[in-house]
């Protein structure tokens, strides 16, 4: 593969295989869902397929140096462009529905063919969503809509219906090395983060983020010093990141982790099932002890904290609950 080729989607082959089909056919419909889980290249194959039936090479793959490939690269193709909810709001408004179907009477300007994403698509309002089923039903000629979705359930069975669904994958560790290396990150197939991103390249680039490191560096220490029965005063106050509910969220997964990797190693396992293993040879270098059934819980009532934290529960009570229950997992 080109590595300098930044365009083609990454680790999709079925959907890559649909869009060369439908392409080489000459069989562009004019509605289409792309559905699965958030940061696995939804985003860049709408943008490959405009690329494709907008390339003025007329070959494919598209050529990606044309003018119009160059203009969708760059987003500045005036037939090519992304509706999202207005900044601060939650769903798509009728409105900007209606400015859409009022630019889509006109012909394209430039390109043989408009190409819209509409993305999150499960954010379109019930008002919003119902104004566009008369334009997904009778698409206007030379458009093509495209609705990204990691959530296909909350869109209306009537628009689900009025498209084709190309299903995305979540991304293997290969894929998500490569784009890595795409973005200037050179990882090994056990870096942990390759597992902790859950198949999401999005994720992947926000866990190698080096406020992500310094963040989880933190987090880490606390649960070491407070595993290895240390009583220092910084563990004794709360930390910043137990105040705020995002930061809290990642601190219950990073423990979520740890909890389940330590399970494991008291199984004597300690190969590929173990994804933080420096963590675990720490904890395990400094003798201490716990039993599996103590861990399970812990991981029991993690589980519980990410419910609470999702219904509002405050995050320094969920904090000092959580805190005292490690705690007395060391006795
Ligand atoms: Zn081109």
């Amino acid at each position: 593969m080109d590595t300098t080729d930044v365009f083609t989607p990454i680790g999709q082959p079925h959907a890559s295989r649909m869009i060369r089909k439908m392409v080489e056919t000459g069989r562009v419909g004019g509605s289409y869902l792309f559905s699965g889980p958030p940061g696995v290249g939804k985003k860049t194959a709408a943008r490959y397929l405009a690329m494709a039936v907008n390339c003025e090479a007329a070959t494919f793959p598209p050529c990606g140096r044309c003018a119009a490939c160059a203009k969708i690269l760059s987003g500045n193709h005036p037939d090519v462009w992304t509706l999202a909810p207005r900044e601060g709001k939650q769903t798509l408004a009728i409105d900007q529905v209606r400015e859409l179907q009022a630019a889509l009477a006109f012909a394209p300007y430039e390109g043989k063919r408009r190409v819209v994403t509409l993305a999150p698509a499960e954010r379109l309002g019930l008002e919003a969503a119902n104004a566009l089923l008369v334009t997904l039903e009778t698409p206007p000629t030379h458009t093509l809509l495209i609705l990204a979705t990691a959530a296909p359930y909350v869109l209306l069975p009537t628009i689900r219906s009025r498209c084709q669904v190309i299903r995305f994958s979540p991304l293997s560790r290969d894929a998500l090395v490569t784009i890595a290396r795409n973005l200037g990150f050179d990882l090994s197939h056990e870096e942990p983060a390759l597992e902790l991103c859950q198949g999401s390249a999005t994720r992947l680039a926000a866990l190698l983020a080096a406020e992500t490191g310094e963040i989880y560096a933190e987090m880490d220490a606390f649960i070491a010093g407070i595993l290895t029965g240390k009583r220092a005063p910084d563990l004794i106050e709360t930390p910043k990141w137990a105040k705020q509910r995002g930061s809290m969220e990642i601190f219950l997964e990073r423990l979520l982790w740890l909890t389940r990797d330590w399970a494991v190693s008291l199984e004597g396992d300690t190969g590929r099932e173990i994804v933080n293993k420096k963590w675990i040879r720490g904890v395990t270098g400094a003798g201490v002890r716990a039993a599996r059934a103590s861990l399970l819980d812990l991981a029991d009532a993690l589980f519980q904290a990410m419910e609470d934290l999702k219904r509002n529960a405050a995050p320094e009570l969920i904090f000092d609950t959580l805190r005292m229950r490690m705690e007395a997992i060391v006795g």
